[in-house]
């Protein structure tokens, strides 16, 4: 049925003992970081509830609003291409690359993950090199980013040791300020010969055209300064109304991405350099994609996906996300966020999969800085899925027969006496059920039969 086999996925995670202590000191440490980043701001519940009313209005009046940032980022010098597709986008910032120089620089972006940007450039004989210090890594080891904001966060120290040894032939150094030394060492080069910065964005403002992108190590303003052209690419969706909408959106976005009250180094670009500026580039193209995101605006459920700011906080919460890691979710976007958005980009036929890869709890959708109903758009992923035929064969025959037992009393009485009965045939824990039963028992002892049932002992 599903293209994207979480079972699978998620059963080789499991086994990977590495993966396994990385990921929960990771996940642990981010918690540790939240609680009281957001614990201090006194009116947190009033600021999610705001931004999650400013992101409802602005998908409310998206066209109006993006065609505002147009004109904007137009009057402040720079140039605006507009993208269907991932293959649209990956054409317009290649050819902007080839016409450039072709050595290109990134700071790390989810948006030029998602169309498999660097294969596009590389494919069309441009350099291409990711200079935040997780996605370097990711790059040099030829995976895909496993957590939104910490693409790296699966490999241990040692494993990042061993990686730069082997790729660059460096010594095997152990402590993470020599790593990251090694890593400068090579992206200080990078960034003085680049021709090309890419980036992504995180909030553009349609008052003003101003391009915000939010970091901790520098990179992205390197990118975007030193380069004599700057390429962003955004979905539909980063578009906010105002400046003073920044002010909340800055509050949160830190504060549940990594616990900070702020992050390092926030960029705010307004066009490319102006006569007589010392610094930025000569060039600045803004490129607005769609990629699906439109089919997503129109659905009336699901379009409130279309808010998440990409804080990734619904990651570090999810105990799925705590146990597979990321590459177990088969798409750039994990955790359950990438657990609704992978099935709308792809359809519920190849990632019908990912929304059941969710307990439940409802911890994403407590801990949502814009209070996306996370847990409600799973349950109607679901729904989906079943309507369209994608559940198991065996789950819609166990699900036919609930139905028929339970729509009845007298079967529903019949029924409980005949599962009464078996259950003390069979004991506690019997070894020769046959599979799928056979994997409940072998780790579970069957509850015992009550006495009776429920209904008879209450009228007695
Ligand atoms: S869904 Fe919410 S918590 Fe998850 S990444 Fe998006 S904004 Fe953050």
């Amino acid at each position: 049925m599903s293209g994207i086999d979480f079972v699978q996925t998620s059963e080789a995670a499991l086994r990977d003992a590495e993966l396994q202590g990385a990921m929960r000191a990771a996940m642990v440490r981010f918690r540790e970081l939240q609680r009281p980043a957001q614990a201090e701001v006194s009116d947190w519940q009033a600021l999610r509830a705001y931004a999650h009313g400013v992101k409802r209005h602005t998908l409310g009046a998206l066209a109006h609003y993006l065609t505002q940032l147009e004109s904007q980022v137009l009057a402040a010098g720079g140039r605006v291409h507009w993208a269907r597709d991932g293959a649209e986008a990956a054409e317009i910032i290649t050819g902007i690359a080839r016409a450039a120089g072709r050595r290109v620089v990134k700071s790390k972006s989810m948006t030029t993950e998602e169309i498999h940007l660097n294969a596009a450039l590389e494919g069309d004989g441009a350099q291409v090199t990711e200079t935040d210090l997780g996605e370097y890594l990711i790059q040099l080891a030829g995976e895909t980013p496993s957590h939104i904001i910490a693409p790296v966060v699966h490999k241990s120290t040692e494993a990042i040791a061993d990686l730069l040894a082997a790729k660059l032939g460096v010594p095997r150094y152990s402590e993470p300020h020599e790593l990251t030394a090694v890593a400068r060492r090579v992206l200080r080069e990078r960034f003085l010969e680049a021709d090309v910065g890419i980036t992504g964005v995180n909030f553009a403002v349609a008052e003003t055209g101003t391009l915000v992108i939010v970091e901790n190590e520098g990179n992205a303003r390197l990118v975007t300064t030193l380069p004599r052209v700057h390429v962003a690419l955004m979905g539909i969706e980063k578009v906010i109304p105002r400046l003073a909408d920044l002010a909340v959106f800055l509050t949160l976005l830190p504060r549940a991405a990594t616990g900070q009250r702020m992050s390092t180094y926030v960029s705010l670009l307004t066009g490319p350099r102006r006569p007589g500026e010392r610094d930025g580039p000569e060039a600045q193209h803004l490129v607005i994609m769609d990629n699906g995101r439109s089919a997503i605006h129109a659905d009336p459920v699901m379009g409130e996906a279309l808010s998440c700011i990409r804080c990734g906080a619904c990651l570090n919460v999810c105990p799925v996300f705590e146990r597979t890691g990321g590459h177990a979710y088969g798409s750039v976007y994990s955790g359950p966020i990438g657990a609704v958005l992978t099935p709308l980009f792809r359809g519920v036929r190849e990632a019908g999969a990912l929304p059941f890869a969710s307990s439940l709890c409802g911890a994403c959708g407590e801990i949502c800085p814009v209070k996306i109903d996370l847990p409600g758009l799973l349950l109607e992923l679901r729904a989906r899925v079943v309507a369209s035929g994608g559940a198991p064969l065996r789950e819609r025959l166990f699900i036919a027969g609930w139905t028929a037992a339970a729509s009845r009393p007298g079967r529903f009485t019949a029924a409980g006496r005949v599962l009464r009965a078996a259950l003390r045939l069979i004991g506690r824990r019997p070894a020769w059920l046959p599979f799928p039963l056979s994997k409940w028992v072998s780790t579970r002892d069957l509850p015992p039969p009550a006495r009776g049932a429920f209904r008879d002992r209450w009228r007695r």
